[in-house]
């Protein structure tokens, strides 16, 4: 048995409103007895987080789920979410869909500016347009990189409540969903 955990990333959300739309979204699920309020000291795997609230269950394709959970982490600044096993085989430009492939790594190379707060850009071979990190697409979404997001340990595979709570909030914006093990 491995360590599961699911996230969803917001790769259009600015780092400017990522604050109030996780504080937004963690009402809402606390709301629906998804979490606890209160954020623990080591309860998403080893980050503060927060707690499965009464209704969990509620979030998971599995009624019957009778494992363990750990927390749920909420993240409102820049973030790079990764999918653990296996290789990310190619990016996708999000607006004339040429492929790195092989050679996506090459984009990582922003990754630390990005952190920092740059744009962080990259010159698409195909349309010769800036492209930043956030918005490539990846292969199997084993990357995002965005300033709002929820990691969930040890859950259930989610349904549709937690997707449908993130629309509510944030609108059109692209979610990049992943289920990975470590
Ligand atoms: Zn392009």
């Amino acid at each position: 048995m491995g360590t599961y955990f699911q996230w969803i990333a917001d790769v259009d959300a600015t780092t400017e409103e990522a604050p109030q739309l996780a504080a937004a979204l963690t009402q809402q699920l606390v709301r629906r007895g998804i979490i606890l309020r209160d954020i623990v000291d080591g309860a998403a795997y080893g980050d503060p987080g927060h707690e499965p609230g009464p209704r969990f269950l509620d979030a998971g394709k599995d009624p019957g789920w009778a494992r363990g959970v750990d927390g749920v982490r909420v993240i409102s600044t820049r973030e790079a979410f990764w999918g653990a096993q296996g290789d990310c085989d190619w990016a996708e430009c999000p607006r004339c869909s040429h492929r790195f492939d092989p050679g996506a790594e090459r984009l990582l190379d922003s990754l630390d500016g990005w952190i920092a707060g740059e744009p962080a850009t990259s010159s698409c071979p195909g349309c010769l347009d800036d492209v930043a990190l956030p918005q490539w697409r990846w292969y199997e979404n084993c990357f995002a990189f965005a300033s709002l997001g929820l990691w969930f340990w040890q859950w259930p595979e989610l349904g549709p409540l937690v997707t449908d709570v993130f629309r509510e909030v944030v609108g059109s914006h692209r979610l990049v969903y992943r289920y990975g093990k470590l």
